[in-house]
């Protein structure tokens, strides 16, 4: 949670920092970065559709539209101006529970029609100024006194602390990055807000938002590229660049799960799948500071920097001993939660078991995948000594 966070807070802190500092830029620099906002848009928009970011995409649009909205100086009156700031927050959290919508596809047309209705009311009420909005958005509803740190209505303080609340509880429930990014683009885009929409605000938070985006959808690509879909765990990929870089004693494991094409044929492919997160989950807590990769299928990868074999080997075998202790419970194929019926017991605890090979490196002769290849002999000592073992 806090590692999603944690980028978002650096570019807030920057984007407050910049705005202390705007004033020092020459003209000449402000209307290039005016320039420079306008193109990050076109490419966190084109990055976003084309790696179906849609939530960024839509994250983007919303930047923008209130971008431009303020810089066209449409929203000056007080009204448009807190019409605008209440409903904003409001948008970004419907954008962002809003489900499976695409970008440019018939599932797009509700997350569209929002858009178009929230912008069409904030108009046409901003231009009218009816006296329930005037009351509404614009009423002191506590001593005022308590509020002269910002010019923002009540009101808008009131919609974007509930949707920032909202936003953070469903970044809390369900850590994710487009969720931590979404709270910050909310925070980040009230801020520009509460600073007034002149030029200097749009400028530097308009930009902070939109590198969030940019930064959600690199992140987003990274661990698509490194990690592991079903285990989370990193992949062969990363692997690969881990050992390019690696150098002095370290000892390769190589680990294989037992009979798994069996545990797949009696319970099914998918008990088989969970089967391979209980175990990448036991890997990635291995003592001795071992790193763990799944290496493709039911085999993985440990890596040991810094330890010998004997002291990898002591690590290896409690690895191998809290998996094998670690009884996997099963549900019978077939049966359903609320089925009454059959046999009182039908959950069935099983003993999964893995055999695992390793190797020590060897500066003069061998180079890393060497030595892969070396602990995968040494796996295949270990299934022939019975499996549910380690080998050297
Ligand atoms: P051994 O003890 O000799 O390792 O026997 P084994 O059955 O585990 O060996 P084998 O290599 O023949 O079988 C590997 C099986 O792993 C076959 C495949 O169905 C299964 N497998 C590979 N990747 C996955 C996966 O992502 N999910 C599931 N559920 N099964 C997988
Ligand atoms: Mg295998
Ligand atoms: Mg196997």
């Amino acid at each position: 949670m806090l590692k999603s966070f944690s980028p978002i807070i650096i570019l807030l802190i920057a984007a407050f920092y910049g705005y202390q500092k705007y004033p020092l830029l020459p003209v000449s620099a402000s209307i290039g970065i005016t320039y420079l906002i306008y193109m990050l848009a076109i490419i966190v928009a084109g990055l976003s559709i084309r790696f179906s970011r849609n939530v960024v995409f839509y994250y983007a649009l919303l930047i923008m539209v209130t971008n431009l909205a303020l810089r066209s100086g449409w929203a000056n009156g007080d009204l448009g101006y807190g019409l605008l700031s209440a409903i904003l927050p409001l948008l970004l959290v419907t954008l962002t529970i809003l489900p499976d919508r695409g970008v440019i596809s018939a599932k797009a047309i509700p997350a569209y029609a929002i858009l178009l209705l929230a912008a069409t009311f904030t108009v046409i009420v901003a231009t009218m100024s009816p006296a329930w909005a005037t009351y509404l958005v614009l009423t002191d509803w506590v001593p005022a006194r308590y509020f002269d740190w910002t010019g923002q209505a009540q009101s808008v303080l009131i919609v974007s602390f509930a949707a920032l609340y909202i936003m953070l509880t469903l970044a809390t429930l369900n850590p994710s990055l487009y969720l931590a990014a979404g709270c910050g683009i909310l925070f980040t885009l009230a801020t520009q807000l509460h600073f007034g929409g002149e030029e200097r605000s749009l400028n530097v938070f308009s930009g902070a938002a939109l590198l969030m985006c940019l930064y959600a959808i690199m992140q987003e690509t990274w661990r698509m590229a490194y990690l592991d879909e079903l285990t989370g765990l990193p992949g062969r990929r990363a692997l690969g660049e881990k050992l390019q870089r690696i150098g002095g004693t370290y000892s390769i494991a190589m680990l294989d799960v037992d009979h798994f094409k069996k545990f797949n044929d009696n319970y099914g492919h998918s008990a088989g799948d969970t089967v391979l997160r209980m175990i990448a989950s036991k890997m990635s807590k291995v003592s001795g500071g071992g790193l763990p990769y799944r290496y493709g299928g039911e085999e993985f990868t440990i890596l040991f920097s810094g330890k010998n074999r004997q002291e990898a080997a002591r690590h290896l075998e409690n690895l191998r001993e809290e998996i094998a202790n670690k009884p996997f419970i099963i549900r019978r194929a077939g049966r359903r939660r609320d089925d009454k019926t059959g046999s009182p017991d039908t959950n069935k605890s099983i003993r999964i078991t893995v055999s695992i090979g390793f190797a020590e490196s060897n500066k003069k002769v061998l180079s890393p995948w060497d030595v892969v290849k070396l602990a995968d002999q040494a796996l295949y000592r270990a299934k022939g000594k019975g499996r549910n073992c380690i080998s050297e």
